[in-house]
């Protein structure tokens, strides 16, 4: 969930550090942090939700989100839509509690512990560098029960790891285009990064069905693998948006369609 930053502490922590916190059903506050929430959706939160819920990327991101286009770096990104009545509440509440509990997104899952990535001096030079913080909403009540725990227990408790390692690559990818330096993406841009960031099934009709493959040099393992699995195809989809916004010479076009207007235009 994105909260509300005057909820947010300004207080930079650790994975050693402690908080005390436990989020169960017969707390007096449960559910009501799954309203009215502006959650930020990554790439593996849909590829998940998508997968759980039994249909394509295309139908949950018309279904279940709106797009947001960020001020600053002009970069798509998928949004929850909540419901539309009083309640605001999430399309996946249920009374008994989230309706896609395993597969819940990363931003459910980090509360009440955010997390922030930032480029910062180390001994190898600028590097992305985590970092944690506290969000206290008034209406938790987490705060008031369970046990001290580390911000490193409470992570491997809720299943974030593989979300952060899934997720890195294109977190890094914004983090580098976050600059006041780079040029705003036009629309054609924009709508090819959206697609390979969230609508994977859409991507992979672009990558098979178009002529992409005859373009550029490919590794033929890495092709296959990306027919049928989401998750190959994903960090193809890194890959490609590396190269669209130019941080990276990730794919080599062919000899033949060696041009000095790169990147093609593959349709
Ligand atoms: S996905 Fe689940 S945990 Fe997250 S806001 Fe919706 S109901 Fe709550
Ligand atoms: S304790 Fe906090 S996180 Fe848990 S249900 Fe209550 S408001 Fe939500």
């Amino acid at each position: 969930m994105l909260p509300s930053t005057e909820y947010v502490e300004a207080v930079e922590r650790t994975l050693d550090s402690t908080f005390t916190f436990k989020c169960h059903k017969d707390i007096s506050c449960f559910n009501k942090c799954c309203h009215h929430t502006d959650m930020l959706l990554t790439p593996y939160d849909i590829l998940r939700m998508k997968k759980r819920l039994g249909i394509s990327s295309t139908e949950f991101l018309q279904k279940y989100t709106h797009t947001h286009i960020d001020e600053k770096s002009s970069h798509p990104f998928a949004v929850l839509t909540m419901n539309e009545d009083e309640e605001g509440s999430c399309p996946f509440l249920t009374p008994e509690g989230c309706s896609v509990y395993e597969d819940r997104p990363a931003n459910c899952r980090y509360y009440p512990v955010g997390k922030g990535l930032m480029i910062r001096d180390t001994t190898d030079g600028p590097a992305p560098v985590d970092f944690y913080f506290f969000i206290r909403q008034p209406t938790c009540r987490g705060y008031d029960e369970g046990r001290e725990i580390s911000i490193a227990e409470w992570r491997a408790a809720q299943g974030v790891d593989v979300y952060d390692q899934m997720n890195r690559e294109w977190q890094e990818i914004q983090l580098r285009r976050d600059n006041p330096g780079k040029p705003k993406l036009d629309d054609q841009k924009q709508a090819l990064m959206y697609m390979a960031s969230y609508d994977l099934d859409q991507f992979r009709k672009f990558v098979f069905e178009s002529g992409f493959l005859n373009l550029f040099e490919l590794d033929k393992d890495e092709v296959e693998k990306m027919r049928d699995d989401d998750v190959a195809l994903m960090k193809f989809g890194f890959k490609y948006m590396k190269y669209i916004l130019m941080l990276e010479e990730t794919l080599k076009l062919k000899d033949e369609f060696q041009k000095e207007n790169k990147p093609a235009n593959v349709n």
